[in-house]
């Protein structure tokens, strides 16, 4: 005789749904075909959210009462959490986003002239720990999905009323400078630009939508293949001997493999007058000498370039010191007397910075890659002294 054991019911795992939010054109118009729906269902949807804001699949009128039921049920379109927000007396806006799993990443948009820059974060934390930087030292949770980045930009205009006809455009450009390596978080990272340029998005030109990487080679020829955004490079030494100490990742990749991986990345572009944006923070004493300044000459020689210096800005756990204000222009003389269009990052947002420090807690973002913008900022050309 067969005993039967008691049965027990099984647990309903809750179906995932979609999020929209995060779909590219090409995902999406897939995601409709898949259902069964014609294409033109998917540039509806993406008009929806992106140009007119509205993320309650119920107010999508034109999509028809059944397809809004069928979307109701397996799809949503959910940005991130708003956790904080803090404005600058120079109109400088910063949020601290709360992600799903509890993470805390920062947005910044900052106004300058008739053009307002975001930059925006790609991963939680990162894992490539360069020496001057406290993202860095607090190590990688995770990386954010195209929504979540994509969901930056959505947030941000939100929060100024401003989608739909009519309203001025509350973001120009974009930079992707925030919190995390984005060449580490290739796919959701590419899915997200796509939307920055899309038409039915938010129709940013590619030369306002600048990624910056601290030099992750093969993904940066992959790139190559697949976008045309603007490129800038964290290159902060300008010998292997120095930048093995600042960036460790350039122990793998090294400064010639980098620098090739970028001429070639810009010799992949349409528009052949581009050029990549050399990032460098001065650390006194470290890598802020007018002998450091020759070398990246040298060094830069046969890259199209122009350069951004970033004075170091200190904080707590780093030993390293702001450059004095003579090193600064110093340096500056150098690069622009062998012909360099140099420029120099000023601060923005210095009011708001403590607060959101406290707001954002660990994951504060001290070295102010935010504000690196200036990089991706063509006409802009500062001076010092
Ligand atoms: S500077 Fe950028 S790549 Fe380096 S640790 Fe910080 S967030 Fe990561």
């Amino acid at each position: 005789m067969t005993t039967l054991s008691p049965t027990s019911t099984p647990a309903i795992v809750p179906r995932k749904k979609v999020n929209l939010l995060g779909l590219s054109r090409v995902q999406m118009e897939q995601f409709f075909e898949d259902l069964g729906e014609k294409k033109f269902r998917a540039q509806q949807v993406l008009k929806w959210i992106h140009h007119a804001g509205v993320i309650r699949i119920e107010d999508m009128s034109n999509l028809g009462k059944a397809l809004r039921d069928k979307l109701l049920d397996i799809a949503e379109v959910r940005p991130p959490e708003i956790a904080s927000q803090q404005d600058s007396s120079d109109g400088t806006r910063k949020w601290a986003i709360r992600v799903d799993g509890g993470g805390l990443v920062e947005t910044v948009l900052i106004p300058s002239g008739n053009r307002a820059t975001l930059c925006v974060s790609s991963q939680v934390g990162c894992s490539l720990d360069c020496s001057f930087c406290s993202t860095g030292k607090q190590g990688f949770e995770r990386d954010l999905t195209a929504a979540e980045i994509i969901g930056q930009v959505w947030l941000a205009i939100k929060s100024y009323d401003a989608f739909g006809p009519g309203n001025n455009r509350v973001v120009s450009n974009v930079v992707m400078m925030g919190m995390g390596e984005p060449l580490l978080n290739f796919d959701n990272v590419v899915a997200a630009m796509d939307l920055m340029l899309e038409d039915l998005a938010y129709g940013l030109s590619k030369r306002r939508v600048t990624l910056s990487t601290s030099g992750v080679v093969p993904a940066l020829d992959r790139l190559a293949g697949v976008s045309e955004v603007s490129l800038a490079v964290s290159l902060h030494a300008p010998n292997d001997e120095l930048r093995n100490q600042l960036v460790p990742i350039n122990r793998k990749y090294p400064i010639a493999v980098l620098l090739e991986s970028c001429r070639n990345y810009m010799a992949a572009q349409s528009d052949k007058s581009r050029v990549v944006t050399i990032e460098y923070t001065l650390i006194r004493d470290v890598n802020d000498q007018v002998t450091h300044a020759r070398e990246l000459v040298e060094l830069l020689r046969d890259t199209p370039c122009k350069v951004n210096l970033i004075p170091f800005n200190a904080f707590a756990q780093s030993d390293y010191r702001r450059p004095s204000g003579n090193a600064v222009q110093r340096f500056w003389q150098v690069l622009v007397d062998a012909g360099y269009i140099v420029t120099v990052r000023t601060t923005r947002g210095d009011d708001i910075d403590a607060a959101c420090g406290q707001l954002v807690g660990q994951v504060v973002d001290r070295t102010r890659r935010s504000e690196r913008y200036r990089a991706a900022d063509d006409a802009q050309l500062i001076t010092v002294g």
